[in-house]
């Protein structure tokens, strides 16, 4: 019986979206969670099969909890069903704005408000507190409570998955108040997006990004009050925080002149190129504003390939396999330059997997809301990433690189993860050595 549409669904842009997909299922083969479980509800096909009937109002808010949400949750947003789609199917936007009327109409329990709360407020828009938060895990690393903690499996399954994504900390920061120089004769100007969880857990990325940058002869500005990009916030329907995070963002940067505003994570870059629009449709002065933001946004590699004005030419001897980010590949498309900067590094041999552009199972907070599913997805990476032999795993975002690193230790190999920035440090740092 027809049920009143959902009002998400009920627009004829959602349902023009909907049309574009002519079930041919070509993008099967591609889609992560149809390689764990096998079944076309849990691939593409059948997700847009239900999007679908509720645009039609054949499910209704009665059937929501149900196998709708079901589906759509275990969905990791990926998005490489876009890229083998042949029809251009954008089906990012139908998985986001599907999830968004998922978690409008849900009641969290206390728990979850509180860890929300905690989480996406009063940590992540804070990256001062996030270092801190990050010291106190670097003590409870070192003093050998983790290894403690890990063996009794006490923790509870939420928690548990977030301690297995723990990198090993390195809570030694930079101090961001004044810019870092450029060595040598000077190029240009350029801004750097921190980030948050990036900066305090894998703060060693950004110190290698920072300087790779100086190296090849731009200035990098550090505009003081820049804050979490809000992909997290948004992914989970908080748009109200997500817009007041973009609106800072989008003010701090634009209130300079660099010739770009660098970042090195793949999902925060694809947020503040191509996702802060979306949070302002309603609102032409911040919609015009996010969109001269998103032409000044540059992942590091895609920069770097047009502005490596020092060419690395100090050896780095190892056997590589890269891991391409989903949001860095098929939804900003970056897809060789990340691979023509490794190349370019004397001593690496780049050995490529089979399927390079399979998510890795972290996908936002998926390895701790979904971490059986996400493990299952890790360990078909694993496999992939043991049989190149690699003795480095080179990624170019933060959850896949918190991800890997959980996953080489799972799978007990003896890789070390790393981005491509930090290849290129280490380059230029042997150059250093050389010509001392
Ligand atoms: S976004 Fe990823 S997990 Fe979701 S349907 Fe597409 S390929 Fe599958
Ligand atoms: S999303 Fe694209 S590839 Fe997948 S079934 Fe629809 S039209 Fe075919």
């Amino acid at each position: 019986m027809a049920q009143p549409v959902i009002e998400e669904f009920a627009t004829s842009t959602f349902k023009g979206l909907l049309n574009q997909c002519i079930h041919c299922g070509l993008c099967l083969q591609a889609c992560p969670t149809y390689a764990v479980f096998g079944t076309e509800m849990d691939a593409p096909p059948g997700r847009i099969a239900l999007m679908r009937a509720a645009s039609e109002g054949r499910i209704g808010l009665a059937d929501f909890q149900g196998s709708f949400t079901e589906h759509i949750t275990l969905c990791l947003a990926c998005r490489a069903c876009e890229t083998a789609c042949p029809s251009g199917v954008k089906y990012g936007k139908l998985v986001e704005t599907a999830r968004v009327a998922i978690e409008h109409r849900r009641q969290p329990g206390t728990t979850e408000r509180f860890a929300r709360w905690l989480g996406f407020q009063q940590m992540m828009p804070h990256v001062g507190r996030m270092k801190l938060m990050a010291r106190f895990l670097w003590v409870y690393e070192t003093i050998g409570l983790q290894r403690v903690v890990r063996s009794t499996r006490l923790l509870p399954k939420p928690l548990r998955a977030m301690d297995a994504i723990l990198p090993p900390i390195t809570p030694s920061y930079r101090d961001y108040s004044r810019p870092a120089p450029a060595i040598g004769p000077k190029r240009g100007q350029v801004a750097f997006f921190i980030g948050c969880i990036q900066e305090a857990f894998l703060a060693e990325v950004n110190e290698a990004t920072i300087r790779v940058l100086q190296r090849n002869g731009y200035e990098v500005h550090f505009p003081k009050g820049q804050t979490c990009c809000g992909a997290a916030q948004m992914h989970v329907g908080e748009m109200t925080q997500a817009r007041e995070l973009a609106k800072k963002n989008i003010d701090v940067f634009l209130a300079g002149e660099y010739e770009a505003v660098i970042n090195n994570a793949g999902g925060c870059g694809a947020t503040l190129k191509d996702e802060y629009f979306h949070l302002f449709e309603d609102d032409p002065i911040y919609l015009e504003k996010a969109k001269r933001l998103s032409a000044q946004i540059k992942d590091i590699s895609e920069f770097l390939v047009t502005h490596l004005n020092v060419p690395p030419t100090g050896e780095v001897r190892a056997k590589v396999t890269y891991s391409d980010s989903c949001h860095l590949r098929h939804a900003q498309k970056i897809v060789k330059q990340p691979r023509d900067l490794l190349k370019g590094i004397p001593g690496i041999q780049l050995i490529e997997l089979k399927a390079p552009d399979r998510c890795c199972g972290s996908a936002g907070v998926y390895n701790i809301v979904q971490s059986d599913t996400a493990d299952a997805v890790l360990d078909m990476k694993m496999a992939d990433i043991a049989g190149t032999g690699a003795e480095i795993v080179v990624t170019t975002n933060t959850g896949c690189h918190m991800q890997l690193i959980a996953g080489v230790r799972r799978a007990g190999l003896k890789a070390e993860v790393r981005h491509v920035v930090e290849l290129l440090d280490r380059s230029y740092a042997a150059m250093g050595r050389r010509d001392a």
